[in-house]
């Protein structure tokens, strides 16, 4: 009997010992949100561009003219053609007819199945608190943008608040803050070199930041006046940069544009501290678009619960970042392995960090080459385009010509098209 119980306890013991095993390794272990099982199916393989193009003198390399003045984030096309059969949204003639969403007044536009998307997607990545905050939905983040300004900005004012943003910022800011000469707010350019005489001013903090890829903090000193920080975080995703820390700021920007690629349906959201703040930004979409489609909230539901669960339970296509880290990494190194031999261009050097969500250590890998031409050539975007590569030249983003921009998230073929030609070009 002694001797059944001691064996008993032995079984138990070995039984606890591979439950806090399992349970350490779900809940310590990289490898839950990279589950490696699921990583090696065909379809879902890395392009390294020597398979259909080579590094060669083919002469019909120069034919095609290149796009990458744009991000546009097509390169993600790939995953989600693979992964149609669990988002694929079928809507019934009948649903979401209606103007309102949800009950609470506040957020009457807000889908609440879209919400607890997002909130489960910034848990599961810890770039974001989520907690104690307010969720503003947009049309894009550009709505959102508009909307914080709007917010922040005080109407009783007698002169419109400045918004500036250290440059090299991101070319979509000036147009944006100018567009309706509404007198509430005005562009003011360099975040560097602004003095702020006036009483307020916002300064809009794009981290990562388009065009260069850095992590980035506010800049301006603040003396005897009230600032407010825009925090856009269009690229604060493990497939572009290290996670450090989840970002704890008053006003938080994302989008699925740049998170999962759909940049097509015009989601974005705000992550906002603030009540008055937030309920002002439902007011500006209120006004300017009496809320924000029902269906493109829906599918943008689907498509981060897909993201969600393809890194929480194992299946057969790969976890969304894990993925599209290996896409940017395998991009990068190869325009690195092009550019290192080049006497003509300069790419920036970044910092390897420990990514928190994925645990690789890692430099970013920017959805935009943010190319310096070097020597003679003053104006990198002519220069390139003279060989068929459309860029968006550095004065569009408050710095010389010497600099281009450069889409890193095109299809495959045009990345090695580009790739090819920078190789012929020097
Ligand atoms: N912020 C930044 C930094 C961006 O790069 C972009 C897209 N280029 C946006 C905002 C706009 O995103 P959306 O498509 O959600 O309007």
């Amino acid at each position: 009997m002694e001797f059944r119980s001691a064996i008993l306890v032995h079984f138990l013991l070995i039984s606890l010992a591979l439950n806090v095993g399992t349970l350490f390794r779900n809940y310590c272990n990289p490898n839950l949100f990279f589950p490696k099982s699921s990583n090696k199916n065909h379809s879902f393989s890395i392009q390294t561009c020597n398979a259909s193009t080579s590094l060669s003198s083919s002469s019909n390399v120069f034919d095609r003219i290149l796009h990458l003045d744009y991000g546009d984030p097509t390169m993600f096309e790939k995953y989600w053609q693979n992964v149609a059969d669990k988002t694929t949204l079928t809507i019934p003639g009948s649903q979401s007819m209606s103007y309102f969403s949800d009950s609470r007044d506040f957020y009457w536009f807000l889908e609440p199945e879209f919400e607890k998307s997002v909130i489960r997607l910034h848990k599961l990545v810890g770039n974001a608190i989520t907690d104690n905050r307010y969720l503003v939905v947009g049309t894009g983040s550009t709505q959102l943008f508009q909307a914080a300004l709007y917010a922040i900005a005080s109407p009783e004012s007698l002169t419109p608040v400045d918004v500036v943003a250290a440059a090299p910022f991101y070319s979509g800011y000036p147009a944006t803050a100018d567009f309706v000469k509404s007198g509430l707010h005005k562009w003011a350019g360099d975040a560097t070199s602004y003095t702020n005489d006036q009483t307020k001013y916002i300064e809009v903090i794009t981290s990562p930041n388009n065009p260069d890829g850095f992590l980035r903090e506010a800049v301006v000193k603040p003396k005897n006046c009230r600032r407010t920080l825009v925090h856009d975080l269009a690229y604060y995703w493990p497939q572009y940069t290290p996670i450090t820390s989840p970002a704890d700021h008053d006003i938080m920007l994302f989008t699925v544009s740049k998170c999962t690629g759909h940049a097509g349906t015009r989601i974005g959201w705000a992550i906002v501290k603030d009540r008055t703040i937030a309920s002002k930004m439902v007011e500006f979409v209120t006004i300017s678009t009496i809320g924000v489609s029902k269906e493109s909230q829906l599918r943008a539901k689907l498509i981060l619960d897909a993201v969600a669960s393809s890194h929480e339970q194992v299946s057969a296509a790969p976890p969304f970042f894990e993925h599209s880290y290996e896409l940017m990494a395998a991009r990068w190194k190869q325009l690195r392995d092009v550019i290192q031999n080049s006497k003509l261009f300069k790419l920036p050097d970044y910092l390897p960090q420990k990514c928190k969500f994925s645990g690789h250590t890692f430099a970013p890998q920017p959805a935009f080459a943010w190319l310096k031409c070097e020597g003679e050539i003053d104006d990198c975007k002519a220069f390139l385009e003279s060989h068929k590569i459309l860029t968006r030249g550095g004065n569009n983003f408050g710095v010389s010509n010497k600099y281009t921009r450069m889409g890193m998230i095109s299809r495959d073929q045009e990345f090695c098209l580009l790739r090819e030609r920078l190789y012929q070009i020097g």
